[in-house]
């Protein structure tokens, strides 16, 4: 039996501690928060959206994301499915694959990870902030309050630095680097935008399904269908998170990054013209706002008319072509400046993190030291949003604890 210390209880760390003991390894398991599992509270809405039934290596990014492979392979969603089963789990499918809890609760999977913890006697130690690791002999010793512990084996599942509040603080990441570790520089990805349009605060809160083209330096670069969110500081939904991990690589790289939003996706240019044109008949004696909240919601009418500078125009009956032409251009083309992202503060995940092509990739122990790991989200492999990041997490957690 070997001492092993996880440091980190988030969704790798605590499935790594799982499958370390049931192997019959003493584990000591270090989290710096009063609780386990902060950031899994915080998924999916607190639905948790655990993992997709559609685990696909494409849907992973990072330098190298064939490395996943492995982890994929061994913990694939039907493995996943009777992981979670085994500790008393149910789950359900939602839209596009995506996996949640069957009680639709974050708070479930969480207090079934614990539970089960607890059964294994993993000594789980809260408010406990890993400082240091120092290497000595075969050993790892640890820095912990002012203390210190050996340890055989040690697993790095200290997360990233996305979303602090909940615990993220990069840690891992100075840990790899004194152990001669490469990281590769992490920025915010599954991010919302921050635009500069003047008018902005007048849409928000305005959700509506559209479709979105990214354009880098004028060049577009992806087109995304789904939920698009207004909000004070720009713009949020699940489009512009699938499209916040290239925007956000071009802002760092000092890039012009700007959206551009179909707002009637479903209507092509001709149909909302001609559907303009018979409303015209019946409408006109109707306010420009109030004739268009026949078709879009109240506060994307007024932004409309802000946008297109046709506030001077108090009827329908006024519209002409050129101005008619104008609207379908704002709410089939809208062209909005990305300033930047929401940041670290508000990002998902984390792109970039510990190099892994300094580990091997069938066990995530490092080709540097022997019996050091690492584990989930510290490292340069991310997902797209729909349950791909904590399948990772569970993934690695479940291939190190085997592994040990
Ligand atoms: C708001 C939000 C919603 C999300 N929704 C989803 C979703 O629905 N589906 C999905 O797949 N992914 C989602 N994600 C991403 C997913 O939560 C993460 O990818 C995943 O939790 C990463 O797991 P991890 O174990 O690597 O890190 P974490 O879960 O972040 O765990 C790391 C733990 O290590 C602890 N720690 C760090 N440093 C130290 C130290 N030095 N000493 C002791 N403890 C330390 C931290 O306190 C933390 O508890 C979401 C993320 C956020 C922020």
């Amino acid at each position: 039996m070997s001492r092993i210390a996880i440091i980190g209880a988030g969704a790798s760390g605590l499935v790594c501690a799982i499958e370390a003991s049931r192997k019959g390894h003493n584990v000591t398991l270090f989290e710096k928060n009063s609780k386990v599992g902060r950031k899994i509270l915080a998924t999916g809405n607190g639905k948790c959206n655990i993992s997709n039934e559609k685990i696909q290596l494409e849907r992973y990014h990072g330098k190298s994301p064939s490395f996943a492979k492995e982890a994929l392979k061994r913990f694939d969603t039907f493995t996943c499915k009777a992981f979670f089963r085994s500790l008393g789990l149910e789950m359900r499918e939602g839209e596009e694959g995506r996996l949640y809890p069957m009680s639709h609760q974050a708070s479930s999977v969480v207090d079934m990870l614990l539970h089960e913890v607890r059964s294994l006697h993993v000594n789980i130690v809260l408010e406990c902030e890993v400082t240091k690791i120092e290497k000595k002999d075969a050993a790892f010793v640890l820095h912990v309050n002012e203390k210190t512990d050996v340890f055989d084996a040690c697993v790095i599942a200290t997360g990233s630095v996305a979303m602090p509040t909940l615990g993220s603080s990069g840690s891992g990441y100075g840990f790899a680097k004194s152990l001669g570790h490469s990281v590769i520089e992490p920025y915010p990805s599954l991010v919302q935008f921050v635009c500069d349009e003047s008018h902005l605060k007048e849409v928000s809160g305005v959700k509506m399904d559209a479709n979105v083209e990214l354009y880098i330096d004028n060049q577009k670069c992806q087109s995304v269908q789904g939920d698009l969110l207004f909000t004070a500081y720009g713009l949020s939904g699940s489009a512009i998170l699938d499209l916040s991990r290239k925007a956000s690589h071009a802002l760092v790289q000092g890039e012009s990054v700007d959206v551009v939003l179909d707002l009637l996706p479903n209507l092509s240019r001709e149909a909302l013209t001609s559907l303009f044109q018979k409303r015209l008949a019946v409408g006109k004696e109707k306010s420009l706002s109030l004739w268009l909240e026949g078709m879009i919601p109240k506060k994307l009418a007024y932004f409309i008319i802000e946008n297109t500078h046709l506030s001077h125009i108090k009827e329908a009956s006024s519209l002409g072509a050129k101005e008619i032409k104008k609207m379908v251009f704002a709410l089939k083309s809208l062209r909005l400046h990305v300033k930047a992202t929401k940041g670290f503060e508000s990002a998902e995940v984390c792109a970039g993190g510990v190099d892994v092509s300094e580990l091997e990739s069938k066990n995530l122990m490092s080709k540097k030291i022997q019996n050091l790991y690492f584990c989930g989200e510290v490292l340069d492999i991310d997902g797209d949003c729909g349950g791909f990041n904590l399948h990772f997490a569970w993934a690695s957690g479940y291939l190190v604890g085997q592994s040990l």
